[in-house]
Parts: structure tokens; C-alpha cells; sequence
């Protein structure tokens, strides 16, 4: 019987041959490492997947999917014995089990467009045991997560994801290559962790609160929006305009002015949730 898609899932399935070849192209899978496919869906990346990972010599391709329906098509079907299934949330799952002693993950999705920012927060957890990250999102949300201080698309996204991963913008796929086409235009992007900005964080509760209120009002000028943190440490003594807006300042800075705060926290003795 064939799948109606379910909106509430986020489901538009691949159809489009050269996407699916070009995804897997740019993946590079080899024979290592722990290799999770988030939303496997009807399968259209999954086959090619297993494939590449078979001829790479690798162990079996893990796959997370939430729809009942669609896991169970998957464990009944040619797939069975050639996936490891998790019938499961991949928000909430802990995908650091799935790794042996030693390997990474590598996670790959064409995922659902509804839960593209929570998904990509609840990753950050994961980002120390992750080798790398291809994922298929609305290009919109792409544009955001590799934009740079100074353009329109950098906000909150930008700056939580730049501190904890490089990311390349890979190409873009029309709503066309997908069964039933989205509204939007798709990209895919590569994200890989590279810590050696979050590692300088030195409270990343301050940090996000600092870069939450920055970006709640990003029209305003910072002296305005982060009132309550710019009167515990200046701007200027940050480096930092005192006419800058938040799309005006690099994850760099960020960083360097939430540390700033959680000096000043020490130094005065007050507790981090007075200052948050
Ligand atoms: N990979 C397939 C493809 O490219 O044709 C399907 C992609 S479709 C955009 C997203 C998939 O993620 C669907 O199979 C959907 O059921 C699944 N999904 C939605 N929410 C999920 C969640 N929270 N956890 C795991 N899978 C989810």
C-alpha cells in the first residue's frame, strides 16, 4: 500500500536519483566510525547507503525514524538485516550508545523541516563523539547557519552552531526532487565539530543567555537589548561598538564578551542565575 505523507513528521521523500547520488558522493563514507541515518522515511537514501557502506567494508547503517508506519515498512522490507532500526525520537535519542569504544558518529538525514533548530541544538550534545554531520534542510535555515557577522541571515542559529562546528554549504536542491514537494528550496549542508572556540566558553549557560538576549530584539542596539549584562561589563571594554546591533558581532566576540561576564560573576561573588 503505498505511504501517504504525513505532515506532522515534516515527510517529503527524495525521488530525485542524482540528489540521492550527490548526497552519498559528498558523505564519503568509508569503513569507519558509526554511521546514523536520522528519518530514513521509504528509504531513498538508505539503499545507497548501505551500499557505499557495504563496499566499504563497514558495520551496519543505523537508522532513527519516529512514524510507526514507515519503521515498520523498513523491518519487513529489503532493508531488514542490513540496518540496525531504532523505531524512536531523534530528539531525545542517545545516539552516543550506538558508538563502540573509540569511534565517532557520522549522522546523515534528510530531515524534518519542523524540527530543523531543536534538532540541531539537541546535536550540539553530541558534538565531541561526532565525526561529522550531512544534513538536507530549507535553504533558508543553511543560509542562517552559515552566515557571518554582518549579514542579514546571521542571528542566534549562526552563532550557537559556528562555535561548535565549521560548516560548509554543499548545493542546493529544487522542491521538485522531493515527493510531495515542499514549498521551499532545500540545501545540504556539512557540519564539522571543531572545538576550539567552545572550548574557550568558560560558562555556556552565560554564554547562550547573552546570545539569546542579544539576538531577542536584533533591530536594537546591544547597549539596549543587553542592558542588564552591559551594566556588569561594558561593551567598549569588550571591543564592542556601542551603536553595534547583534548582527554586527562575530561568534568570536560573543564569546569572548560572555567570558567577560562570567569573570565579572566570579570576581563579585553573585551567582550565575542573578546574572542570567
Ligand atoms: N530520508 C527520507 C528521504 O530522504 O526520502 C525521508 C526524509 S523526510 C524529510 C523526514 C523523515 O524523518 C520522515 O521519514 C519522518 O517520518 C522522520 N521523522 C520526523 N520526525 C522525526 C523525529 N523526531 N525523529 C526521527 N525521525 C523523524
Amino acid at each position: 500500500m503505498k505511504h501517504v505523507a504525513r505532515k506532522r513528521f515534516g515527510q517529503n521523500f527524495l525521488v530525485d536519483r542524482s540528489v540521492i547520488d550527490a548526497i552519498v558522493a559528498a558523505i564519503g563514507l568509508d569503513g569507519k566510525d558509526c554511521v546514523v541515518e536520522i528519518g530514513p522515511g521509504l528509504g531513498a537514501l538508505t539503499g545507497p547507503l548501505i551500499e557505499a557502506r557495504a563496499a566499504a567494508g563497514g558495520s551496519p547503517l543505523h537508522v532513527v525514524e519516529l512514524d510507526r508506519d514507515l519503521a515498520g515498512r523498513m523491518a519487513r522490507g529489503e532493508m531488514q538485516g542490513r540496518i540496525v532500526l531504532h523505531q524512536a525520537d531523534a530528539l531525545g535519542f542517545d545516539f552516543a550508545a550506538l558508538c563502540k569504544e573509540g569511534e565517532k558518529l557520522r549522522l546523515i538525514g534528510n530531515l524534518p523541516y519542523n524540527i530543523s533548530s531543536p534538532l540541531l541544538f539537541f546535536l550540539i550534545g553530541f558534538a565531541p563523539r561526532v565525526r561529522d554531520q550531512h544534513f538536507m534542510l530549507q535553504r533558508e535555515v543553511i543560509e542562517r547557519m552559515t552566515a557571518s557577522a554582518g549579514d542579514s541571515a546571521f542571528g542566534r542559529l549562526s552563532v550557537m552552531l559556528q562555535v561548535h562546528y565549521r560548516m560548509e554549504h554543499l548545493f542546493d536542491v529544487a522542491p521538485e526532487s522531493f515527493e510531495p514537494a515542499p514549498r521551499v528550496v532545500s540545501s545540504v549542508v556539512r557540519m564539522t565539530p571543531d572545538s576550539t572556540l567552545a572550548s574557550r566558553i568558560v560558562d555556556h549557560d552565560i554564554f547562550a543567555s547573552v546570545v539569546k538576549k542579544a539576538f531577542s530584539q536584533r533591530r536594537k542596539m546591544l547597549r539596549n537589548t543587553l542592558e542588564r549584562h552591559a551594566l556588569m561589563v561594558g561593551l567598549e571594554e569588550a571591543g564592542i561598538a556601542p551603536t553595534a546591533r547583534a548582527e554586527d558581532i562575530s561568534a568570536v566576540a560573543y564569546v569572548d564578551y560572555a567570558n567577560r561576564i562570567a569573570a565579572y560573576a566570579k570576581a563579585s561573588g553573585r551567582s550565575i542565575s542573578s546574572i542570567l
